[in-house]
Parts: structure tokens; sequence; C-alpha cells
């Protein structure tokens, strides 16, 4: 008789976009004619921008010749493609290229990374939070049993985010040894100041805690005074991994290509002390489980960072920035209380008075025939709130304000 990880029977499923699609689809079937706007989307819609593209074909045509040809490349990734992130995205911040490891997504990453930490880390998400975090905690045993009445794992310590601390994770007051940090936020669509970053950096090296930052949505960012990266912060490179994906910034969420920055004066502890080089565990995991990200998709990735890639990015951002402002302002409008949408495509919005997330979704879809994501799913400090994307196009965000506007 084989045993299963019996840790999985602890994770709660989550019914959140099956529920939504299964109340679209019969308000749909109800409503034949009403033409639906999803502004639940965590996916980006634009195509590939053509710098990309020329690229990725070029690396096909090399793969079918005799000196194009590549094989098994470096698990960690091209060093053509680390030397380009190494030199744009931390210029002046000091991370040397075999600091960078190349992989299939940031997902994969987060939750990858728990391999090499010891199964009684004390784990700190805030609340609201992107699954991953907590869901691979359970899954690895780091958690303890899920209490239905408060909505969160024992022995997991949440830092709740939400109008009342203006969206600022309070620092655990107990000893946590491993924080996630997401900024700017998906779902509140959030940033943290340089200040405000330094007290988690400052906590990490009090408490020799580590911190795991996803810098996903970093390309969003529009104000100064918002860190891009955490190692923009002083110390960062003795407590913190940083995270980061082409996906959101450059359309590949189904092309696949991300990394994990993992610094070379970040170290960890064994049980009797002595420090452990995390950059050489991170190497040593990622050899073993992985034979790293096609060659063809790591040429794409390159050419994010040429001229015509980075202007034609730029004009993708700036194309979802405009629908983050419109969706902002027109629900401002409309006299909601709106938190993110300038530095992120994300908008969290109070839900009215005395309604729930997932009464103002039925209330949202019925009146204005607009789908949005229930801010209760992510997590219970997320109850009251509800995210809009501006993943969409420009007409669907406008006609959806416009709708709202004449219903609430
Ligand atoms: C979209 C997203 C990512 C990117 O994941 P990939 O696996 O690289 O596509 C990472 N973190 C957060 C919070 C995200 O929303």
């Amino acid at each position: 008789m084989f045993k299963i990880n019996e840790n999985f029977l602890n994770l709660q499923d989550s019914y959140l976009f099956s529920t939504i699609a299964k109340k679209v689809a019969e308000f749909q079937k109800n409503n034949p004619d009403s033409k639906i706007i999803k502004l639940g989307i965590g996916d980006v819609t634009k195509p590939i921008i053509p710098a990309v593209i020329e690229a990725m074909h070029k690396a096909v045509d090399e793969m079918g010749t005799k000196e194009g040809f590549r094989g098994y490349g470096p698990e960690q990734g091209y060093d053509f493609l680390r030397n380009a992130i190494a030199e744009n995205d931390y210029k002046n911040l000091g991370i040397a290229p075999d600091e960078i490891f190349v992989s299939d997504g940031a997902k994969c990453d987060c939750g990858n990374i728990v391999d090499i930490f010891d199964l009684n880390s004390k784990i700190a998400i805030t609340d609201p939070v992107y699954p991953v975090y907590l869901d691979t905690n359970v899954m690895g045993g780091r958690s303890g049993k899920f209490n239905e009445e408060t909505g969160m794992y024992e022995n997991i310590v949440y830092m709740p985010v939400s109008n009342e601390n203006n969206f600022v994770p309070e620092l655990p007051k107990e000893h946590v040894d491993i924080i996630y940090l997401c900024f700017p936020n998906n779902p509140t669509g959030t940033v943290l100041n340089k200040e405000e970053l330094k007290k988690f950096v400052d906590y990490a090296k009090e408490n020799k805690a580590l911190i795991l930052f996803d810098a996903a949505y970093e390309a969003f960012i529009t104000e100064k005074n918002i860190p891009r990266s955490i190692y923009e912060i002083d110390g960062a490179k003795e407590v913190a991994i940083e995270f980061r994906s082409f996906s959101k910034t450059a359309g590949f969420t189904g092309v696949r290509c991300a990394f994990a920055v993992v610094p070379k004066s970040l170290f960890g502890y064994t049980s009797k002390g002595e420090q452990v080089s995390i950059n050489k565990l991170w190497n040593r995991r990622t050899t073993t489980k992985f034979n790293g990200v096609s060659y063809i998709v790591q040429r794409g990735a390159e050419a994010v960072y040429s001229e015509a890639g980075k202007k034609q990015i730029r004009e993708n951002i700036e194309y979802y920035r405009e629908n983050a402002k419109i969706i902002k302002e027109g629900l401002e409008e409309a006299g909601f209380t709106v938190y993110g949408g300038v530095n992120s495509p994300y908008i969290w919005l109070k839900v009215p008075k005395g309604l729930t997330s997932w009464e103002f979704f039925d209330s949202l879809l019925n009146k204005a025939n607009v789908v949005g994501t229930p801010g209760s799913g992510f997590g219970p400090a997320g109850e009251g709130y509800f995210r809009l994307t501006a993943f969409g196009t420009k007409e669907n965000s406008i006609e959806a304000i416009k709708r709202i506007k004449n219903c609430f």
C-alpha cells in the first residue's frame, strides 16, 4: 500500500474561479442577449511584441541548422539572457549574472523555493494573498489545520492588509522565518514605498529571517520612491530572494520565462547555526530538478531588452495603464472608494456598505453585466473588497465604467 502526502488533504479547494465561471455561464444562459464584459482576468491580452517574435523566429531557424542547433542548455539559463537581465534590470544594484536563475515561471519558482527550507520554518503571508505562497507551504506540511471559522491555517502568520492600515502590512509580532511579500501587489494593486519596505528588510536582518519578494508587476510602477527591486533597500542582498517574470511585463504568460535572483551574500542556517550559501543550495536544486528554459524562449526574453523591444513593451504597458486609469477614475466618479490602479494593473475597490464581496459580484453581474473577482477569494481580509483588472481592451474598460456609473 503506497501512501500519499497527506498534507495535500489539508488544502482547501479553491472554488473562486470555477464559481465565477459557473455564475457567468448561468447568467448568460438566462440573458442570452446581454453582452458580458470580463474584468476579472488576471492574464494579459495583447499579443507578443514584434521584437520578441522576430528573435524567436530566428532562434527556431538556428535550431534547424548544423551550426545553430542547441540541445540541453545551462540549467540556470544562457549567459546572454542572464547578462541582459543583470545589465538592464539590476544595473546599479550590483547583481551578478550568476545570481540570476532563469526559469519557466515565477509561479513555479515561488512554489519550488520551499524545497531548500526547513520543514519547521514559520511562514508569514499577507492577507489577501496570491494563493501559491500559502498552498505550497500547506503541501509541504508547514501549516497546521485549516480553521473554518477564521478562514485561516494554524501555524501560519497572516499579515492583514486593508484600508485600515493603508494596505501596509504590519511586521509580525512573533518571530517568523520566511516572509512572502508581493509588491506591486496582486490582488490589491497597492505598493510599499522604500521606507515601508525597509522595515521588513530590517526585521529580516534582526530576526535572521528571509524575505521572498515577488516583483512580477514591477513594470507597472509609475511613481517615484516605489522600489522596483527589493535590492534598492540597503542590506536586502543579505536577506531577500527576488522573483520576476516576463509574463506580465512582456506578455509571456503562454511563452513561459521568468527568473529568481538569489544573491551570493544570502546565507541560511543549519540547526547548529552554521551558515550555508542559499545561492549554492538553489543552484544544486536547479541543476538536479530542472533542465532549463527553451533556447527559443530565452532568445525571445533577451529581445525584451533590445531597443525595439523596450519601446514596444512600453507601449503595451501604457495601454494597460490607461485602462487602469479609466477604471480607477471612473469608479471614483461613481462614488466608489478605490485602491491600486496607479502602479499596477489591478484595481481593488471597497464594495458598497452592507454587501459581501460575493453579493457585490452578483449585483455587478446582474445590473451592469460586468465580471470581476470577489476579494474574499484571496483571503479573509479580502472580504468587503473586489478586484477589477486592466488587462481587457480599452473599449471594454470604458463601456464597463459607463454601465457601472448608470447602475450604482
Ligand atoms: C502573474 C503572477 C506571477 C507570474 O507567474 P508566471 O508563472 O511567471 O507566469 C507571479 N506572481 C504573481 C503574484 C502573479 O500575479
